[in-house]
């Protein structure tokens, strides 16, 4: 619940200056909302990104490190220093990078400044999946099938366990992420193989042990519900996104809203989301992931930050989500009541990698040359321009082309003409595997689920 704030606490939260500890797409998209609200912007960099163009327009540009990411956009102690040095008030942490490092939220308020996210409490229960699990059962978030607290050591208790939920089960570590530390288990014979396994996996690479088990779904869909909510206990949902397209678990074309899906079905989930956001006193936007399948909904993570996919939500709700995050952060309260919310039309984004269209290894070098698309209804969220050079040191994710059109159909079309009009050169990228995939007759028809993507890539190699 929200313990009301002083008028000292809440004075404490205004600020006129946003130090971005981010890179890329993002951190243009995040100084201009920060300039639409009159804020001014702290641009940080590492060696790699000297020239980024959101470097020039930014009121003070760092530069904080060396091109690893280790030593620079996830070094807390100079994020802080530069925050420090240039009278910065609040840190946007984007997406990546710190945005959903507990420690560091708490380190930029200990510091006196305001961190545009989540409370480390939080960001540390949802971090921990099976805290989350517990936290969704109780504000009744439909979950997956599967108990909500670790496996035990006992052989036998565990084998009940999944006898009960009924194989194939998958089984997560609690403090899992970046779709690791997972291992399916599809029948008895391989189940303590794969809780040794994975127990092993998770020691090492998170730190903890602790498993859990749930049912293994075999054709679900990827839908997400955005909120947004302030520190006075208001909280509203904008609406789902289908995110069902994608390749090793990373989201490739999103789209708003997930076609098929009745509102009777989503409206009481995204209830019991917002519920939930009210029950841990959560702050600023947030991502509910589920799984649909046959018609219901089952949660898996909350993403305690802002999503890449966000503008497609934006398209369609007409809410500025960045700058109602930022806002929220200074301890204002929502402007937008959830019977104010309507979303109209439908949007796609496009995600454009710098990287080999059939290999899908990255590509780095100079963009000789690029046309980007433009329009009413066109969105292009990118930091590139002709003569950018694309590092290899970071996510190949390089430009937005988001849509937004009356209806499903139309946004496709709309999507077609404007990858056909986008042109990159210099460099490798994904334009033509999205070109065929808006031509391709499953997804043109909608609800495909989240192995599509990858099952289509193999019939185009064997083609
Ligand atoms: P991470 O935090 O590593 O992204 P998630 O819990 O979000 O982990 O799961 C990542 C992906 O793994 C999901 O998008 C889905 O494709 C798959 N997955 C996770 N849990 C299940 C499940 N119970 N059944 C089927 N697939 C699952």
């Amino acid at each position: 619940m929200v313990e009301p704030l002083d008028k000292a606490d809440l004075a404490a939260r205004r600020f006129d200056t946003v130090l971005i500890a981010n890179r890329g797409e993002i951190a243009a998209r995040i100084q201009r909302a920060c300039r639409e609200l009159g804020l001014k912007t702290v641009a940080i960099c590492s060696e790699a990104d000297k020239q980024a163009p959101y470097g020039k327009t930014a009121d003070s540009f760092l530069c904080i490190g060396p091109s690893n990411a280790a030593s620079s956009y996830l070094n807390q102690d100079a994020i802080l220093l530069a925050a420090h040095l240039t009278g910065a008030g609040a840190v946007h942490p984007g997406y990546g990078f710190l945005s959903e490092n507990a420690a560091f939220s708490e380190a930029v308020e200990k510091a006196g400044l305001v961190f545009i996210g989540p409370e480390a409490s939080s960001i540390a229960t949802m971090g921990d999946k099976i805290a989350a699990k517990r936290a969704m059962i109780l504000a009744g978030v439909p979950c997956v099938p599967g108990p909500d607290t670790s496996l035990p050591d006992d052989p036998a208790s565990v084998e009940r366990i999944a006898q009960e939920i009924g194989y194939p089960v998958i089984i997560k570590a609690a403090g899992g992420g970046g779709g690791r530390g997972m291992r399916v288990v599809p029948e008895a014979g391989q189940l303590h193989e794969a809780i040794a396994l994975t127990r092993e996996e998770a020691r090492q690479a998170f730190g903890s042990p602790a498993l859990y088990m749930e049912k293994f779904l075999q054709h679900p869909r990827h839908i997400e519900i955005q909120v947004l909510c302030d520190i006075h206990g208001n909280a509203i949902w904008l609406g789902h996104r289908d995110c069902s397209m994608q390749r090793r678990h990373q989201k490739v074309v999103e789209e708003a809203p997930a076609p098929g899906i009745p509102s009777e079905t989503i409206k009481p989930v995204s209830m019991a989301c917002v519920e939930a956001c009210r029950q841990i006193g959560y702050r600023g936007v947030g991502t509910f992931e589920f799984l649909y399948e046959n018609g219901a909904f089952y949660f898996i993570e909350m993403n305690t930050r802002l999503q890449v996919e966000h503008p497609v939500t934006e398209m369609t709700s007409g809410i500025d989500i960045v700058q109602a995050q930022i806002q929220v952060a200074q301890g204002l309260t929502l402007e937008t009541a959830q019977g104010d919310v309507t979303c109209t039309g439908h949007s796609f984004e496009c995600r454009i990698n710098a990287e080999d269209p059939e290999s899908f290894l990255p590509s780095a070098g100079t963009i000789s040359d690029l046309a980007l698309p433009e329009g009413p209804g066109i969105r292009v969220d990118t930091h590139i321009h002709a003569g950018y050079r694309v590092s290899p040191y970071y996510d190949s994710l390089i430009a937005k082309l988001i849509v937004h059109a009356p209806n499903r159909a139309e946004a496709m079309a709309e999507m077609r003409d404007a990858l056909a009009a986008t042109r990159i050169e210099g460099i490798s990228t994904n334009l033509p595997l999205l070109r065929a995939l808006f031509d391709d007759e499953g997804f043109v028809r909608g609800g495909t689920d989240i192995h599509y993507l990858e099952q289509w890539l193999k019939h185009r190699r064997a083609a």
